[in-house]
């Protein structure tokens, strides 16, 4: 079968290999979409840890064809939960299982779904319906991290919320934000994602924090950082309301530091919070993205084959795209 392959950091290739024996435990899946993600591209230009010769994409779904010992029926459509944590670890006893010493990601320490068939753990596959779209299970893993960082917002109606970045994880977020009752705002610099992000539920958007205060001066209750640069971590305490929250969800490379003054988020009382991955969240993202209560539609911007993938990854993404779609 054809899959795309890490062969080492700044070697990519699409290549012939063995279809996926299923291990104990595992199920296998043909897959039926996988999203390129940001992730994807720090992990081909050695700015993330990665494992060599490893199949690539964690955001996939497909339909089971082996179901090996779970109860699983062959032709269920799943979507994969990438991470699977030991629950043996001190933090994984303690619940924090996204913090887990030894997780294995599926697509990143182990093949994953840019491939015709993926073998991966039958407890980390969430069922999604016959009659979905085949490309929005896709969805279901970015959209399960963005769950856990509005859980640690806590965005409540009424409230203000500043969402920055408008990819995928912002124009998930702003969604989730509106669906609590707040009012929201994006604040990405592409016009063609304000609009996107206004089209799904954003009341306003900016270019600049500067922007974001002529509306709001007082600025937001909640900011929520989907950018993951170093000018976005640091205007977010310009624009969070005193008394307010943020919470980080952008990753920045490994070693980038990001100057902020203590002084003012004392003063203000600012919460500065991270969000790190989707714990037991990915169950409820299945759910969100089986009854269409949040839009992902307008999230795909393409549609790309296998053979395109590791072009496609070893590429910036161009402005204005949110997400390719790799469609086995
Ligand atoms: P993305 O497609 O790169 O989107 C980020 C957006 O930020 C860009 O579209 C860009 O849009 C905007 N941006 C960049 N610089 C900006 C600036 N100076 N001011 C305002 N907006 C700016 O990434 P994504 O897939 O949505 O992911 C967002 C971040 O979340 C990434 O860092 C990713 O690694 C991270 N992430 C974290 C988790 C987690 O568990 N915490 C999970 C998944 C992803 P404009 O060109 O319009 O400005």
């Amino acid at each position: 079968m054809l899959a795309t392959k890490l062969i080492n950091v700044g070697d990519i290739q699409t290549v012939d290999v063995d279809t996926p024996q299923p291990k104990r435990g595992d199920i296998v899946v043909k897959v039926e979409a996988a999203g390129i993600c940001g992730t994807d591209r720090h992990l081909f230009k050695g700015e993330f840890p990665s494992f060599a010769n490893t199949v690539l994409g964690h955001e996939f779904s497909g339909i089971v064809v082996d179901a090996g010992s779970s109860k699983l029926e062959i032709g269920t459509r799943v979507t994969c939960d990438p991470n699977t944590w030991c629950g043996a670890c001190d933090q994984c006893r303690k619940g924090r299982v996204n913090l887990c010493v030894n997780n294995i990601a599926t697509g990143i320490a182990r093949d994953g779904g840019f491939a015709e068939y993926c073998a991966f753990p039958a407890h980390k596959a969430h069922v999604l319906p016959p009659d979905l779209n085949p490309l929005y299970g896709a969805f279901c893993e970015p959209l399960a991290c963005t769950i856990h960082g509005m859980d640690i917002g806590d965005a409540r109606a009424g409230e203000r919320v500043i969402v920055i970045g408008g990819g995928v994880i912002g124009l998930l977020a702003i969604q989730l934000a509106k669906l609590a009752g707040a009012q929201v705002m994006l604040l990405t610099r592409n016009q063609d994602k304000q609009q996107l992000g206004q089209s799904l539920s954003a009341d306003f958007a900016a270019s600049t924090p500067q922007e974001a205060l002529e509306r709001w001066p007082d600025g937001a209750d909640l900011v929520v950082e989907c950018a993951g640069v170093e000018a976005t971590v640091k205007m977010s305490p310009s624009i969070t309301r005193t008394g307010g929250r943020i919470v980080i969800l952008g990753v920045l490379p490994q070693g980038t530091q990001v100057s902020i003054e203590p002084f003012d988020l004392l003063f203000r009382e600012i919460q500065m919070h991270y969000s790190f991955l989707n714990p037991f969240t990915h169950e409820r993202a299945s759910k969100m993205i089986a009854n269409g209560v949040v839009n992902v539609a307008p999230l795909i911007t393409r549609e790309i084959s296998l053979n395109d993938v590791a072009q496609v990854i070893a590429t910036e993404a161009s402005n204005g795209e949110v997400r390719a779609i790799a469609v086995p």
